[in-house]
């Protein structure tokens, strides 16, 4: 029996359903950019068609967003859910995919841009981040500057595979103008270190890099003020995965204001990027045993970038 005309026929309904609805805007749905980007450019179908990349890598699928959508030169529908609302900031409470982006392991000196000549390069802004920070100046966009010691730019390794993104610099990264120095930077230190990598190969920075009095919660316009500062260091930087520490992080990258809980556990994309979020290591230090969730968090992240699991005692 030939069965090409029925699998053309089926996958063209499916096809046309996809479009219906990435077109009608209907949330809850989810289509991966990929599928977008296939679903746009499918006007006559092949004899046998190669199905679209809806869940080829563990059974899951990379959660679309960012109000741009941008994915490698195709428009995808924009899935903004509403503002970030502020709330409970680092004391998170409360939770897989796709596209082919790994490369080969970062490593030790090669860490960076190891994987370049294995993967497509990615697009890179020209801009660099010494430029972006010094547009930055001694910035008075908002009322953070009234009260801040330093600017915590972020710091790193400029080309790095893997970015870290927290909420806003505490007391320790104020007086030192550097991210994660305090006790919840040393938590992260420690993931960095269970990853096989030192903090001077990935990147870290933050939502906003002024530091809130008594830590409290970012507000809206603040972040409003600053990420677009963030977003030139992620064009610049290029990662392949950004994880997302903490609900400030995730909600405002993905322009979602869904829990962390819902969040965690499973890629998202930012234009292109794979963005895992995570809980926040400020929640990890009182809140034990959701280590655990961000442990598993982190595998993925490795397995997603070709790390290998550390032998116990090799950390570091
Ligand atoms: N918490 C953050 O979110 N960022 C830092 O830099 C330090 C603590």
């Amino acid at each position: 029996m030939n069965l090409e005309p029925i699998i053309t026929e089926l996958f063209d309904e499916v096809c046309g359903t996809l479009r219906y609805v990435a077109d009608s805007g209907v949330t809850g749905f989810e289509c991966s950019p990929k599928t977008l980007e296939t679903l746009a450019k499918w006007d006559q179908p092949p004899a046998l068609p190669a199905l679209p990349a809806l869940s080829k890598v563990e059974g899951s699928e990379v959660e679309g967003s960012e109000a741009e959508g941008r994915v490698e030169g195709s428009e995808v529908q924009s899935r903004v859910e509403g503002p970030v609302q502020p709330e409970a900031g680092r004391g998170e409470p409360e939770a897989q995919v796709e596209k082919s982006r790994v490369g080969t392991p970062i490593m030790g000196e090669a860490a960076g841009r190891a994987a370049e000549s294995s993967v497509e390069a990615p697009t890179h802004s020209p801009e660099s981040l010494e430029a972006i920070r010094a547009d930055l100046g001694d910035c008075t966009r908002c009322r953070l500057s009234e009260n801040r010691k330093n600017i915590v730019f972020g710091e790193g390794n400029p080309r790095a595979r893997l970015l870290f993104v927290g909420e806003g610099p505490g007391g320790d990264e104020d007086v030192q103008g550097r991210p994660f120095v305090g006790a919840a930077g040393q938590l992260l230190t420690k993931i960095i270190g269970a990853m096989g990598l030192a903090r001077k190969e990935v990147y870290i920075a933050n939502i906003i890099k002024c530091r809130p009095p008594k830590n409290r919660n970012p507000q809206p316009d603040e972040i409003q003020n600053c990420f677009p500062f963030l977003r030139r260091q992620i064009d610049a930087i290029g990662p392949e995965v950004i994880c997302a520490l903490g609900k400030f992080a995730a909600q405002t990258l993905l322009q979602t204001d869904a829990p962390i809980s819902r969040l965690r556990g499973r890629f998202h994309d930012y234009r292109g990027i794979l963005v895992m979020p995570t809980f926040h290591p400020a929640y990890l230090l009182r809140n034990e045993a959701s280590k655990r969730d961000t442990w598993e968090d982190v595998k993925k992240i490795m397995a997603r970038l070709g790390l290998e699991l550390q032998k116990p005692g090799k950390q570091g």
